[in-house]
């Protein structure tokens, strides 16, 4: 099921935009406030459970994240399950409505982060995910169904919660299928960089192969149009790095340190992580030292609030031990790719790039 909790007409011109970008045509039932396909409205209004959702649920506070995050890690609970599948946007939306054991709850209201925050009923930001699905068309219905997935992998069958980190897993998972479709480009979102430190600032969206810029509007552009102005760029490879890379195991420093120079200068750089193996190795022991790169830049580069003032700054970074495994994908400037390289190199290739 997917459920809108309160303000229904908030969120009606997403469910509407939605529903035009997947095909399938939708309604919200306001009895309900379940999304629902829209032909098959009138015979399921009655048999719609009503009192599932208790006051309980109201406001969730900033931190949600990591209180969920261990909620869920005190009651056992860290894996996402059930059938995560995903091959078209129709197909996510089609499986989360007709879901009657599982369900996804959004309500509308204002994100410190842009476009949406994890919560119990998730907080969707509808004016900025209009306002970039009107710049660059089918980029807000990616990062809309990119948090109704998100919320659904969340809610266990039974009632339990997973953690954060494995349902935006799954998330960017189900982003890598969908983003093409919509977007109309190959790749997903990867990493993310910014300039300066305020609550909005300029964002650098890495999608792989391109760029997506989120440039803060005008402030009195905000109400109507939402925050950001999304445009596409191409990405600018700045300069690549090989890095030899002797052991498993914690990353000496002042071996990307250059790296880490070249991303200070210039702040929407983002770092492409290539594992480069031996002929006699496997892609995983070339993907485990390239986790350890990365992780290591991140450290560096200043980015793992959850790193700092703590000892073990290297390999599990404290965000994946608190909030579960996939929380620091496609937030951080580093990123990993998905298949190593052959080479006469035991290490990684680090290629930044910025959007041109
Ligand atoms: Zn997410």
């Amino acid at each position: 099921m997917l459920k809108i909790e309160f303000c229904h007409e908030e969120v009606e011109p997403l469910v509407k935009m939605l529903g035009r970008k997947t095909g399938v045509p939708l309604v919200v039932n306001r009895m309900t406030g379940n999304v629902e396909k829209e032909e098959e409205s009138q015979e399921e209004e009655e048999s719609q459970e009503e009192d599932e959702w208790s006051e309980e649920d109201e406001w969730q506070e900033e931190e949600e994240q990591v209180e969920k995050g261990q909620e869920g890690e005190e009651g056992g609970q860290k894996e996402a399950s059930g059938d995560e599948t995903v091959n078209t946007p129709q197909d996510l939306l089609l499986k989360v409505i007709g879901d009657q054991s599982r369900h996804a709850k959004v309500k509308p209201g204002t994100t410190g982060a842009p476009f949406a925050q994890f919560a119990d009923v998730q907080i969707i930001d509808v004016v900025d995910i209009l306002g970039v699905e009107n710049d660059v068309s089918g980029l807000g219905a990616v990062i809309a169904l990119h948090e109704i997935w998100e919320n659904y992998i969340s809610h266990l069958p039974g009632g339990r919660r997973s953690q954060y980190g494995p349902a935006h897993k799954s998330a960017v998972e189900v982003e890598r299928v969908i983003s093409p479709l919509l977007i109309g480009q190959p790749g997903a979102r990867v990493a993310c960089s910014s300039i300066g430190t305020e609550r909005v600032r300029p964002l650098a969206l890495d999608m792989e192969h391109y760029f997506v810029m989120l440039t803060p509007r005008p402030m009195e552009r905000r109400k109507k149009d939402g925050r950001y102005e999304a445009t596409i760029r191409n990405r600018t490879l700045l300069e690549s790095f090989t890095l030899a890379v002797p052991s498993l195991g914690r990353v000496n420093p002042t071996l990307i340190n250059n790296v880490v120079a070249r991303m200070k200068d210039e702040p929407l750089a983002t770092a492409r992580v290539t594992p480069l193996r031996l002929t006699a190795e496997d892609d995983a022991t070339a993907l485990q030292r390239a986790q350890a790169v990365r992780n290591a830049l991140i450290v560096a580069l200043g980015e793992d609030k959850y790193a700092k003032g703590s000892k073990d700054t290297d390999i599990t970074l404290r965000r994946v031990q608190h909030e579960g495994e996939g929380a620091d994908l496609s937030s951080y400037r580093p990123w990993v790719t998905s298949s190593a390289l052959e080479s006469d190199v035991a290490g990684v290739r680090v290629d930044v790039c910025k959007p041109s």
